[in-house]
């Protein structure tokens, strides 16, 4: 640990707040760092940290999965994404590819890419060939995809877009009167962005304390001791302990090209349902470069589980920060990341994977309860 995260330890440690208190996190990097640091086993017994709603993957609705692998499958097309998604699952019968992984190793052209800059490469490559780019992920990885149809992209690429917002998941839970945790770690790199300003309200509309943090254990710290000394102080304010690189309105010209690309919508969460202004669709001007107007549609709501998360899978109260990845009955059982059962496992920013990679191995499932309840 450095100096600097010491320091922030030790104060945190002599912060007398008089009460337990729960203080969620809402980014995958975040989660990360907190249990590879081994965190919780270092602050005050009476604070507790709950992952939230940080992993776009796992949010991914299933049906846009299953859209995705029935374009491979059923269109001539190059389909590209982020390699965490190629082993996401949907709810297919047995007979059937069920994740990308499956559709690839069935003879369909799908490429894992790390950036939108490769699915510009891979279109150039071959300009008589379509590719489709399945664009799933939150604004950090929205922005640049609306930079990239900004700015320009080749005719034959489209975009199969299922960008999320972070805030509105936040939102959703504290409305629900039952938000599962005292005091809120906000997505330092979604700030850089977007702006630290778009997490205020939940001090100005509910009056809890929030900090924006960084991926160190340092900042997180800092985030974390900001938030319960304004629990001491009864005085609650947004901090940015984060400045080096979170300003004042994020990254202008970001949301700016996020503006001209996209608007914002009611979006379907995965296992949560439908978050009202959650989500990004291409605006008409990009239709040219929207997959879902230039395919036909391949839902199939006649599917069995269609839209929900496998069978006795918690993935979606897990994202909610209801459970902990160790209370759900199939953690380190049936589901590890060799054989990964949900999305939460599949992910690299999923809490399931977070955790079990840092070495939780107990299942709790027995005797567990819930956050929010
Ligand atoms: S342990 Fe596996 S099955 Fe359970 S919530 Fe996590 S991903 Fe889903």
């Amino acid at each position: 640990m450095s100096r600097s995260a010491e320091k922030w330890l030790a104060a945190l440690r002599d912060l007398d707040v008089g009460k337990p208190v729960r203080i969620m996190n809402v980014c995958g990097g975040h989660e990360r760092s907190i249990s590879v640091a081994g965190l919780r086993s270092v602050i005050p017994e009476h604070v507790e940290l709950v992952p939230g709603p940080g992993c776009p993957v796992c949010i991914c609705p299933e049906e846009d999965v299953y859209e995705a692998i029935q374009l491979a499958l059923k269109e001539d097309i190059t389909l590209v994404a982020f390699g965490d998604m190629l082993r996401v699952p949907v709810n297919v019968p047995k007979r059937e590819p069920r994740s990308l992984e499956q559709a690839k190793a069935a003879g369909g052209d799908i490429r894992p890419i790390a950036s939108p800059t490769e699915a510009v490469r891979i279109a150039q490559e071959d300009p008589s060939r379509t590719v489709v780019f399945f664009a799933a992920g939150f604004e950090t990885t929205t922005a640049p995809v609306a930079a990239m149809l900004a700015e320009g992209a080749p005719e034959n690429l489209l975009v199969l877009l299922s960008g999320r917002l972070t805030w509105p998941a936040v939102a959703m839970l504290l409305d629900s009167g039952t938000p599962g945790f005292d005091a809120l770690v906000a997505p330092g790199h979604v700030a850089t962005v977007m702006g630290p300003e778009e997490w205020q309200f939940v001090v100005d509309k509910h009056d809890i304390p929030a900090a924006v943090a960084g991926f160190m254990p340092d900042s997180l710290l800092a985030a974390m001791y900001s938030v319960l000394r304004q629990i001491r102080d009864e005085r609650h304010f947004l901090d940015n302990c984060y400045p080096q690189v979170v300003r004042a309105g994020g990254n202008p010209e970001a949301r700016r090209q996020i503006d001209r690309v996209m608007n914002v919508v009611d979006a379907n969460w995965r296992g949560i349902g439908i978050i009202p202004k959650s989500g990004f669709e291409l605006r008409e001007e990009y239709a040219a470069h929207d997959a879902r107007k230039r395919f036909e549609s391949y839902a199939d709501d006649s599917r069995k589980r269609v839209g929900e998360m496998p069978p006795g899978c918690d993935c979606a109260q897990v994202v909610l920060g209801k459970i902990y990845p160790n209370q759900c009955r199939l953690y380190g059982q049936a589901c590890t990341p060799r054989k990964p059962i949900g999305p939460c496992m599949v992910s690299d920013e999923g809490a399931c994977r977070i955790w079990w990679s840092a070495g939780y191995r107990d299942n709790v499932w027995e005797g567990r309860r819930e956050a929010g309840g």
